[in-house]
């Protein structure tokens, strides 16, 4: 349900931002993910054909780019993308790490149409 309200301020964004640049239309929409983030690209889709209708960023298209999980664990300091389910470290089987990228949601930018 949270999709909703995310959503909700993307397009808030793209807007303000397609005003300033007095856009006609907004036809690309550039948003970054990160794979531990919660959201699913089909939910802010589906909410995005709802909200923005009667906008002029009807017809955008929404490109999602992936940035995939990085660990460093902090025990021994190296640096590692998870394997499977497990977070654990691969090098010494510590718990005690740190996320380094994974947790993104944002938007990167957009294309318009004067
Ligand atoms: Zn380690």
């Amino acid at each position: 349900m949270h999709e909703l309200s995310v959503t909700q301020s993307i397009l808030d964004i793209v807007l303000q931002h397609a005003n300033q640049a007095h856009a006609s239309k907004v036809t690309n929409i550039y948003l970054v993910i990160g794979d531990l983030s919660t959201i699913v690209d089909d939910s802010v889709q589906f909410y995005w054909d709802i909200i923005s209708k009667d906008t002029i960023a009807v017809d955008a298209k929404l490109q999602f780019r992936r940035i995939h999980t990085q660990f460093e664990c902090l025990d021994c300091y190296k640096q590692y993308q998870p394997d499977g389910d497990s977070i654990l470290c691969p090098h010494c089987g510590s718990a005690h790490i740190k996320v380094l990228s994974g947790e993104e949601f944002y938007l990167e930018a957009i294309d318009i149409e004067k």
